[in-house]
């Protein structure tokens, strides 16, 4: 299964993308994550990316583009692949478009998560992340995933916050891009939005992001 997965910052599309990862045994392929790997094992990659990711701006397309398309011709993308985070502008979504095409290969399903501008900046910013584990959620404000005081609520490790989290002018800036229609994150889920109502062949799911992870998990079950 070949999934593309949309969702402003915020919008709990790490957790929700586990779920897909976990039916569809395919491998989840974050653009974010592999930058943020590249810069703690300090490869050039990692330290070209850097500064742009601190600023909240989009790293350049010569960059992530190859990247992305080289990481989808590894072995175990064979049989399906969760993209996550790209395309995260338009011309980053024709590229891809054309790639596939080329490849020969079918993009099966796209999902959506719709959120508030307004609550997605609250949920960023109130993220904690586990120092031991990546997948223990921590959310100041959210009650349900509610830290345990100052400590991770799954292991008791400590916690931290992302940089780029805490930055609020970052946060704008990534929402200035995603919230884009024209040729921003918008633009390139529209563009398949697109192409699902002329071929048929792709389904477009489209989530509503605002309540709790369990509903919207429900929902893209209940959709899938
Ligand atoms: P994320 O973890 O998805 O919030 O990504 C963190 C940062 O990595 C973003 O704010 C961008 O600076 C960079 N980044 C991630 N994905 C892309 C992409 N598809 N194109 C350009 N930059 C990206």
């Amino acid at each position: 299964m070949n999934i593309l997965f949309f969702g402003p910052n915020g919008s709990g599309k790490g957790t929700q993308g586990a779920i897909l990862k976990d039916k569809y045994k395919t491998p989840h392929i974050e653009s974010g994550a592999i930058f943020r790997e590249n810069i703690s094992k300090g490869t050039e990659l990692g330290a070209k990316a850097k500064a742009y990711i601190d600023k909240g701006d989009l790293v350049p397309d010569e960059i992530t583009i190859p990247m992305i398309l080289d990481r989808m011709k590894q072995p175990d993308c064979k049989n399906g692949w969760l993209l996550d985070g790209f395309p995260r502008n338009k011309n980053q979504a024709i590229k891809l478009d054309e790639s596939l095409k080329k490849a020969g290969i079918k993009l099966d399903i796209v999902v959506e998560i719709v959120l508030d501008r307004q609550i997605a900046k609250n949920r960023i910013m109130g993220r904690r992340l586990c120092e031991k584990d990546n997948n223990h959620p921590n959310n100041i404000y959210i009650d349900a995933i509610k830290p345990n005081g100052d400590k991770c609520r799954v292991c008791g490790s400590n916690l931290k916050t992302r940089a780029d989290d805490q930055d609020e002018s970052a946060i704008n800036k990534r929402h200035d891009i995603y919230y884009d229609a024209q040729n921003g994150t918008l633009a390139s889920s529209y563009y398949f939005k697109d192409i699902a109502k002329k071929t048929g062949s792709l389904k477009y799911i489209t989530l509503d992001g605002t309540p709790g992870v369990k509903e919207v998990q429900a929902e893209l079950i209940s959709k899938l």
